[in-house]
């Protein structure tokens, strides 16, 4: 007879962990399947609970896991991410391991048993010691794992063995050998059973004979970047300076700052092929997957075979398949995007937080996690170094180095001696002046573009606002068109034809008279990319103009390619929001024009200045970064903002002198701690009253400041109501307190976001 006790059991769902009788001596973190409201769900177990609830208990239905499949640092983090954070430890569980992910009960342990008939005579002691052990590397359990269906994970590469022909083969497999040996003997499956017509069975035929071999690759977007490949550079001084600057096998913060080109992924690579050469792993994170195909391409040749990519593009499989290579040792390096400072990698020897200053580590939606901050609570408990890269680190990096928290690295030069761009303003209140009207094109950027043009070269234009007209108003009665649902104004869709809310995707055929009075007074007002783009191909009928925002990438891989289109020049003008500013090198870009530089600036957001430097920045760096000189024209009608100022001056140390003292005299981060609740109803009443309740009892907490409740900066979203309160603390710790606390009620309408970066929505 198995003993059973009552066990908590956190689900993945807004509701309060729940009770369950489970067998006793199931290991925190175990997945189990239980029932819930009718239905059956998987969820994780938390431990024995001490004082169960005097109701009848129902048996949880299966153990998923033997024992924790997570590394035991890795659940270390996630519950104190989970604390931290506020959610429950299965919805943070769900973030590094698919559920997907089965173990092999049949598995025949080494000492002759199987994990089934441990399970069945209820040792769950003795499988957590098997789990440990096999954590700790002490035993071998290779097939543990399911793998069965991951075989078609990722993309399949076929390459030439060289082994001698036999006598002979068949026309369509001569087809296959001429068509591989024409590339250097490495090909795509999918490119060769395209290119040569012929079927799979054919790739199969050579593979028997031992012709060829098929490999899988997790990621394929570096292909053709031969450029790259086999190159290695020698270290200049101030690189090996950086790189004997980080102390390996000991847990410390570092923050490597460098202009872009600087060599800071040099530096990266050098210690991760350090660590990798001591036995140790690396985890490497990257804003954004799908811009990094360089990087990729670059770690590919310096670590062939033992890469590993976790991105949002992969499907469900390729997930799996790459949990199960983490957790089987496979991959020495694991290269992936927010979620990845969660993967069950062991034994890592470095982190790496690549352009740390992005605001995509930071989760928009239940766990708000930062994978920034993660990665440094990690490598604390991994022990190991943690670097931070970048060109504009955020402010809260910035200022713990000066502080002496993280150790600051710096780079000065640019090894390849790429030249900085010159930077020129546009006060487009003299032009508004001088053309007595608003114009979207300054006379200086337009005389620009002509002469790129006619060299030959390439012009990007950004900015910030996409669709046609920001808004239209009605000149008779003053009313804005707004979204019947949403506190904000329409924003008109040309070639749709279309009003349509940002917020919602409400959207509606533009009247032809004011629904307020009836006069036919309807003007758009302000500027976003579609309309660009629309006076562009009237001002330069000729050129070849691409444009990228997000109405126009909405399809898979559409940005992808479109970058890479404008990257082998065929394109003359490229138009588009932020999404241009990162990432790619086009070497024939050698104008930028940022048409309104203050669109970011006016965001109800203390971060807002901060925002808009890193961008113009960013932008400006765009420019000529190979061998052609390049130009920058960011026009503004707020030439003296220190955001403005300091980028067109390329000086981000200036930026950060004038911005702290305003942060800390305003008790900002990174003088300040905050956290932020919002709450919804369906008027602002009902929003609001979860927040007085809250703010009643955080008013008993030591060291705290509440403001709030007060309306969200958009009050009205889809039709519901937002309220939100905000706690700020001179000290970290007095927060953590007040938030254990006074926990908030998961089944609720009240989210909490510890550190909240973004305040618009
Ligand atoms: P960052 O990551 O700071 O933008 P990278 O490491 O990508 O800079 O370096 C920019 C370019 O300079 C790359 O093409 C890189 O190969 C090259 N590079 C970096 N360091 C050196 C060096 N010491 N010698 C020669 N080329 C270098
Ligand atoms: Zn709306």
């Amino acid at each position: 007879m198995i003993s059973v006790i009552p066990t908590r059991v956190d689900l993945p769902r807004p509701i309060a962990p729940l009770t369950y009788l489970a067998p006793d001596g199931l290991a925190r973190g175990v997945r189990v399947v239980v029932k819930v409201r009718g239905g059956k769900t998987w969820g994780a177990v938390l431990g024995p609970d001490e004082s169960p609830p005097s109701v009848k208990l129902r048996p949880i239905e299966a153990v998923i896991d033997p024992f924790p499949l997570l590394p035991p640092n890795l659940l270390t983090l996630l519950d104190f991410a989970s604390s931290y954070y506020g959610c429950g430890l299965a919805h943070i569980t769900a973030l590094c391991i698919p559920q997907a992910v089965q173990v092999d009960w049949g598995l025949l342990l080494p000492d002759g048993r199987r994990l089934s008939e441990l399970r069945d005579s209820g040792d769950w002691r003795a499988l957590n010691e098997i789990g440990m052990a096999w954590h700790r590397g002490e035993i071998d359990l290779p097939t543990l794992l399911h793998r069965r269906n991951l075989k078609g994970a990722g993309l399949t590469e076929v390459r030439l063995t060289g082994a001698p022909h036999p006598r002979r083969v068949t026309q369509t497999q001569a087809r296959v050998i001429e068509c591989l040996e024409a590339a250097d003997g490495v090909k795509l499956e999918s490119e060769i059973l395209w290119e040569t017509a012929v079927s799979a069975s054919v790739l199969a035929g050579l593979e028997r004979h031992g012709l060829i071999e098929r490999t899988k690759r997790l990621d394929l977007l570096s292909q053709k970047r031969e450029d790259l490949l086999h190159r290695t550079v020698t270290l200049n001084e101030e690189q090996r300076h950086a790189v004997s600057g980080v102390e390996l096998g000991r847990f410390a913060p570092y923050l490597l700052y460098g202009v872009t080109g600087s060599g800071k992924t040099e530096v990266f690579l050098e210690l991760a092929e350090c660590v990798v050469h001591n036995g140790k792993r690396v985890l490497w994170l990257v804003p954004e997957i799908g811009l990094t195909p360089r990087l990729l391409a670059r770690l590919e040749t310096r670590f062939p075979g033992s890469l590993a990519v976790g991105h949002a593009g992969l499907n469900a499989t390729e997930k799996q398949a790459d949990v199960v290579r983490l957790l089987m040792n496979d991959a020495r390096l694991f290269v992936g995007v927010r979620n990845a400072v969660l993967a069950p990698l062991r034994n890592i020897g470095l982190i790496i937080v690549d352009e740390e200053q992005e605001s995509s580590y930071k989760s928009e939606e239940h766990p708000r996690i930062n994978a920034r901050d993660l990665a440094i609570k990690r490598a604390q408990l991994e022990d190991c170094p943690v670097v931070l890269g970048s060109a504009t680190p955020s402010l809260e990096s910035w200022h713990a180095a000066q502080t002496n928290r993280y150790k600051l690295l710096r780079l000065t030069q640019r090894p390849l001696g790429a030249n900085l761009p010159t930077v020129q303003v546009v006060d487009l209140r003299e032009c508004y002046r001088s053309e007595r009207k608003k114009v979207i094109f300054s006379p200086m950027l337009l005389k620009a573009m002509n002469d790129v043009l006619e060299r030959g070269e390439q012009s990007m234009l950004l900015l910030n606002r996409r669709g046609f007209e920001n808004f239209w108003i009605c000149m008779a009665c003053g009313k804005t068109l707004d979204c019947p649902n949403c506190d904000l104004s329409l924003t008109y869709h040309k070639g749709a034809w279309r009003l349509r809310c940002h917020l919602c995707g409400h959207e509606n055929v533009p009247p032809e008279v004011c629904p307020h009075c009836g006069a036919e007074h309807l003007r758009g007002v302000g500027e976003g990319t579609e309309r660009v783009e629309d006076s562009l191909q009237t001002r330069f009928p000729a050129a070849r103009i691409l444009r990228l925002d997000r109405d126009t990438t909405s399809r898979r891989g559409a940005l992808e390619a479109g970058l890479l289109a404008a990257e082998h020049g065929e394109v003359d003008i490229l138009v588009g929001t932020q999404m241009l500013a990162k990432g790619h090198t086009f070497p024939k870009l050698t104008l930028v024009g940022i048409l309104n530089a203050d669109l970011g600036l006016r965001a109800p957001d203390f971060r807002s200045a901060e925002r808009t430097f890193h961008l113009l920045t960013q932008v400006s760096g765009r420019a000529g970064r190979v061998e052609k000189p390049g130009r920058v024209i960011l026009q503004t009608y707020s030439p003296d903002h220190p955001a403005i100022i300091h980028a067109v001056a390329q000086n981000f140390e200036g930026f950060a002198d004038s911005e702290l003292p305003y942060r800390q005299a305003l008790g900002y981060p990174p003088y300040t701690a905050m956290a932020l609740f919002r709450s919804e109803g369906d008027d602002p009443a009902t929003a609001r009253k979860p927040l007085d309740e809250l703010r009643l009892r955080f008013m008993a907490c030591h060291g705290l400041k509440i403001l709030g409740p007060l309306d969200a900066p958009i009050p009205r979203v889809k039709s519901r109501y937002w309220q939100q309160l905000i706690l700020k603390s001179q000290n970290r710790a007095d927060l953590s307190r007040a938030l254990q606390a006074v926990p908030i009620d998961r089944a609720g309408t009240v989210y909490m976001d510890r550190d909240p970066v973004n305040f618009g929505v």
